[in-house]
């Protein structure tokens, strides 16, 4: 309402995700003036910093136009720091006198942002359900990936959370739903008579969901290679894009209906096998410029042993009704030929064929980025004379159809649902334990057996091994297709 303000505080504040996503994020929303009135923010860690040094650490990551400098300078005024540990009370305790000594009087919220390495979560969740809860409107925290290593350490992480804070308190992040395409797919799906007829398994052949990335680690492979692609981008990115794939219509489009549909889906997911999956790690390209010479374990933050893989490919079936015996095809990678992230959706092959096995299947492509689109390859016959057939498209490229609209970044729509308290675009626990359920055997295996990933040259598709496994999962390539962009 009018009369209440809200407070956001950033642990971590001095730190990475800080200074890259979470300040630009705010400075944006504060700029588009989408922020609630009365909204202040205070950061929080153990260094000792002024707003100045703040500011100058966000500079290099902030988008400002001459125009709104004097509203930059409004937006940090609104700033205030406070330092000290994750760990001891009384530190909270003072951060909390803080609060009360900057925020407006009358009701006011809190939003915790844990920017934070997953080590001190649990103390500084700890002292902030003991000290910092709002007395006079309600407190949210907010969490980033990685939530837990494996279904173990997940678990514990959710249990602790849910003995401090109710699940209505938490919204964690998984920057992907606050993606325009991503968030499109339900649209997509139950708003097209013509899509949800063909929906399933009489009529789509397979589904690859892919993440490709065209640089390495960039010498910052230290926090990689504990983790790994799977668990980095496969685990929650492209698991979050397959659930809105492949669930069934929610009953509305309250957020626990949807999160109740993706984790129905997901539980008739078998936990994936091995031998479903190829694991890669790149190596430099001799004839390449720049980055790309180095291969991943001459990254010097990454040991020169490291079997971390950088690329993988997983196959995986959903057991219901609708989607049984359809391969859904995970892919992901740094160090590839190119940057995008989609949803591929390949079609069967035409039954009854009268045109001597001419035609080629049909997909329809989602690409999430760069550049928003949703284009359906299909037959057409070839323009002229003759009686030929040829791939061509219905496209619907966002540039074009949509030329004058900004889409906004996903972090600041996430960001404003906090403020709104829309759970849509946030994982719930139980989302989590059946990620973590599908994925923990798989990588415990691939420890244990200390599984030598295939090498693949920096800026290839990946390791070739993979056509092998595109091939058994019913996918089809044909190379034939040429694309030709507006002029
Ligand atoms: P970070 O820079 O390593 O750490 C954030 C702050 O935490 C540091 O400035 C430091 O502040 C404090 N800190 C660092 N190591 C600590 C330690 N061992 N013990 C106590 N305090 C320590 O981390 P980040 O990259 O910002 O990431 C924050 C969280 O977001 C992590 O959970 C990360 O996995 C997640 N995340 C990050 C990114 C990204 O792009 N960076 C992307 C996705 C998710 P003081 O020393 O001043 O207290
Ligand atoms: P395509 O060239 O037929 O490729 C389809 C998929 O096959 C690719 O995503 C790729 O998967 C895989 N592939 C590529 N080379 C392969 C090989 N040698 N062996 C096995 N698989 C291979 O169709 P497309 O990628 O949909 O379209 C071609 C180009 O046109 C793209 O650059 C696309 O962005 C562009 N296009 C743009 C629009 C638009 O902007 N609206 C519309 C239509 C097409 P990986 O992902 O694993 O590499």
């Amino acid at each position: 309402d009018e009369e209440s303000s809200h407070v956001f505080i950033i642990l971590g504040a001095s730190g990475d995700l800080a200074k890259k996503k979470i300040y630009p994020t705010l400075w944006g929303l504060h700029r588009d003036q989408l922020l609630p009135k009365n909204t202040i923010f205070v950061g929080y860690a153990r260094s000792k910093m002024s707003i100045s040094d703040l500011r100058k650490n966000c500079q290099p990551y902030t988008k400002v136009k001459p125009e709104e400098i004097a509203w930059y300078d409004i937006f940090w005024k609104s700033n205030y720091y406070v330092h000290g540990s994750y760990d001891q009370r009384s530190d909270f305790e003072r951060l909390n006198e803080e609060i009360l000594l900057k925020q407006n009087n009358g009701n006011c919220n809190r939003i915790f942002y844990l920017a934070l390495p997953p080590t001190v979560f649990e103390p500084a969740t700890t002292n902030i359900r003991d000290t910092c809860i709002s007395p006079t409107g309600w407190t949210r925290i907010i969490i980033e990936k990685p939530f837990g290593k494996d279904a173990e350490s997940s678990a514990r992480l959710s249990e602790h959370l849910e003995n401090l804070f109710t699940e209505e308190q938490i919204y964690r992040i998984d920057h992907y739903l606050g993606k325009e395409m991503v968030q499109n797919l339900m649209v997509l799906r139950f708003g097209n008579r013509f899509f949800s007829p063909s929906w399933s398994r009489e009529y789509i052949a397979c589904v690859q969901i892919t993440f490709k990335e065209p640089f390495g680690t960039m010498g910052r492979g230290g926090y990689f290679d504990e983790f790994g692609i799977i668990r980095d981008v496969m685990q929650n990115h492209l698991l979050q894009m397959l659930s809105l794939v492949a669930m069934e219509k929610p009953a509305s489009l309250l957020p626990d209906d949807i999160r109740d549909e993706k984790v129905k889906v997901l539980k008739c997911i078998s936990p994936i096998k091995l031998e479903d999956v190829i694991l890669g790690q790149y190596v430099g390209d001799p004839h390449g410029e720049g980055e790309s010479k180095m291969g991943y374990v001459q990254d010097e933050s990454v040991p020169n042993y490291s079997k971390t893989a950088t690329y993988a490919i997983a196959a995986l079936k959903i057991n219901n009704e609708r989607w049984d015996g359809v391969p859904f095809i995970l892919k992901c990678g740094k160090a590839l030929n190119e940057r995008k992230a989609e949803v591929r959706i390949q079609y069967n092959d035409v039954p009854g064929d009268i045109f001597e096995g001419k035609t080629k299947r049909n997909e329809l492509v989602i690409r999430v980025q760069p550049g928003e689109a949703v284009y359906l390859k299909m037959m057409n016959k070839t323009p002229g004379m003759a009686f030929e057939m040829e791939e061509s498209e219905l496209d619907l490229s966002y540039g074009s159809r949509y030329r004058n609209i900004k889409l906004p970044d996903a972090y600041e729509r996430l960001i404003l649902d906090v403020f709104c308290g829309g759970q849509m675009h946030f994982v719930r626990s139980d989302e989590l334990r059946e990620a973590w359920r599908i994925f923990t055997p798989l990588l415990k295996e691939i420890e244990e057996k200390d599984v030598t990933p295939f090498p693949y040259l920096f800026g290839t598709r990946g390791p070739r091994e993979t056509a092998e496994l595109l091939k058994k999962n019913n996918c089809k390539y044909y190379g034939s297709y040429k694309w030709s962009p507006p002029a």
